[in-house]
């Protein structure tokens, strides 16, 4: 099946030629005639299945075959995503398969300045890919008005869920006109989901990525079992030993990011630490050091490495154990991308013992453990309770979610649709291998939707979930 099979107009097939993609992947096949029927649709779809491309080029089409209201500060489609992050890369997707249309997009979210938004939204824009939060500031400043939306996208409805987003989208939903297209994207089906899913949409249409036979399972894991006062000083033996040049570390809170970082740099290996508590612009800076070489650790807490997107990443060391186990996966996502060869070890200490126990439930197997000679654990040590406070699943909610953080996940699964699918250029650009390391290791997560729908779809009735198929 090719694009113009789809019914995409000419320009949309330039761009996407442009693109370098050759055919559509099955969340196209299924989302682009249906969403071009104008159709609601609820789609179970990982970031780095084409999810995008699937929703961005109907929306693109659809608009560009009537012309918009010219009431002041409004727009014709709003993209809703969990963080910034995806936001920024799903606008840079909508601005790449939309430029030989005479349509305008943009994108708003928070930890940066409002003005240059309001300044662009002032100018007009058809298409606004936003976080939940800076939107709302901005309605609240009249800054921009969503009456006149004719499209309506969430965008991992379900992460926005999960980091608290509900309020405001009811919110938003409110400020919308009742007349009106909705798609609602998800990785994992939930009740939240099957509620916001009964309330938004209209006779939607189910469909569902296939899954892909990710090729991309180069990620070797490991566990050193090590006592909780000497992992600082294993890893540094690590690094040092191994001759690690560019490693990302993982602590469990921004306290712990700060302290292991200023550890490693006494050590004299240079660390950056990257979490909620810095700035966007700290942020920034720390991951371009990190990228070009200058700082060979980078120390993340699980939240803010949730944006993260570093090629030719080796090494991913867990200092300490995520408190949510699909956290681990996600962690050890960031390593193993487009075909590098990658490993994630863990420092475990017998408080984690049933965090371990955990990931590997959900990993269905076990992870290898090797002692490191000379950092044997001393088997007199009991376990003690990880203080509440250290629990990343905390931060998850209040702290740095608030900031909006996280495109989640996109990467190694973007690299490997592309390969899939015959696109030509790699963007330097992506995130969600929390999708892909799943997909790869066929982990659960939560209720997965796979293999619930009929590919293709069908319309659903009120009250009948996937489950129910
Ligand atoms: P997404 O799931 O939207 O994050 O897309 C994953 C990656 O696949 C992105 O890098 C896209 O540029 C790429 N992509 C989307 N559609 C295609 C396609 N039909 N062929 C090749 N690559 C694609």
């Amino acid at each position: 099946m090719s694009f113009k099979s789809l019914g995409l107009s000419a320009e949309l097939l330039r761009a996407i030629a442009d693109q370098g993609y050759s055919k559509p992947t099955p969340i196209q096949r299924q989302a682009i005639p249906v969403i071009l029927e104008r159709k609601d649709v609820l789609g179970g779809a990982q970031t780095g299945t084409g999810k995008t491309a699937g929703f961005a080029l109907p929306l693109l089409q659809l608009l560009s075959k009537s012309s918009g209201s010219k009431v002041k500060n409004s727009i014709r489609a709003l993209i809703l995503t969990p963080t910034r992050e995806l936001a920024a890369q799903v606008e840079e997707s909508v601005a790449a398969y939309g430029k030989y249309l005479p349509l305008k997009s943009a994108v708003i979210f928070g930890g940066v300045k409002i003005n240059p938004q309001i300044e662009k939204l002032r100018r007009g824009v058809d298409i606004l890919v936003a976080t939940p939060g800076r939107l709302l500031d901005h309605v609240q400043q009249r800054t921009l008005d969503l009456s006149q939306v004719e499209i309506l996208v969430l965008d991992e409805a379900d992460r926005m869920l999960d980091m608290g987003f509900i309020h405001d989208i009811r919110r938003i939903l409110t400020l919308l006109p009742r007349r009106r297209q909705n798609l609602l994207f998800f990785a994992t089906f939930s009740n939240d989901i099957e509620r916001l899913a009964e309330n938004l949409l209209n006779s939607p249409v189910l469909i569902e990525a296939a899954s892909r036979n990710s090729a991309s399972e180069t990620i070797e894991q490991l566990v050193h079992p090590v006592d909780r006062t000497r992992k600082r000083e294993l890893l540094t033996f690590l690094i040092g030993s191994n001759n690690w040049r560019k490693v990302l570390v993982f602590t469990r809170t921004k306290h712990g990011a700060n302290k292991l970082t200023k550890q490693l740099e006494h050590d004299g290996i240079s660390a950056a630490a990257i979490h909620g508590n810095k700035s966007q612009a700290t942020r920034t800076r720390t991951l371009a050091g990190f990228k070009k070489g200058e700082v060979r650790v980078l120390v993340a807490t699980d939240i803010a490495a949730r944006g993260l997107d570093i090629e030719h990443l080796p090494h991913v060391v867990n200092f300490e154990l995520p408190g949510v186990s699909e956290d681990y996966v996600h962690r050890i996502g960031r390593t193993g991308r487009a075909e590098c060869e990658g490993i994630a070890i863990s420092l475990v200490c017998i408080d984690e013992r049933d965090q371990l126990r955990e990931i590997e439930r959900v990993l269905k197997r076990e992870i290898p453990k090797e002692v490191i000679e000379g950092y044997e654990p001393d088997p007199s040590i009991k376990a003690e309770p990880i203080p509440h406070g250290r629990n990343n699943s905390n931060q998850r909610r209040g702290g740095d979610a608030a900031h909006g953080n996280s495109r989640n996940d996109v990467n190694s699964a973007r690299h490997a649709t592309r390969r899939e699918y015959g696109a030509r250029k790699e963007r330097p650009q992506g995130g969600s291998e929390e999708a892909v390391a799943r997909r790869a290791q066929n982990i659960p997560r939560k209720q997965s939707v796979k293999g619930q729908w009929s590919p293709g779809g069908r319309a659903m009735s009120k009250g009948e979930r996937p489950s129910d198929r």
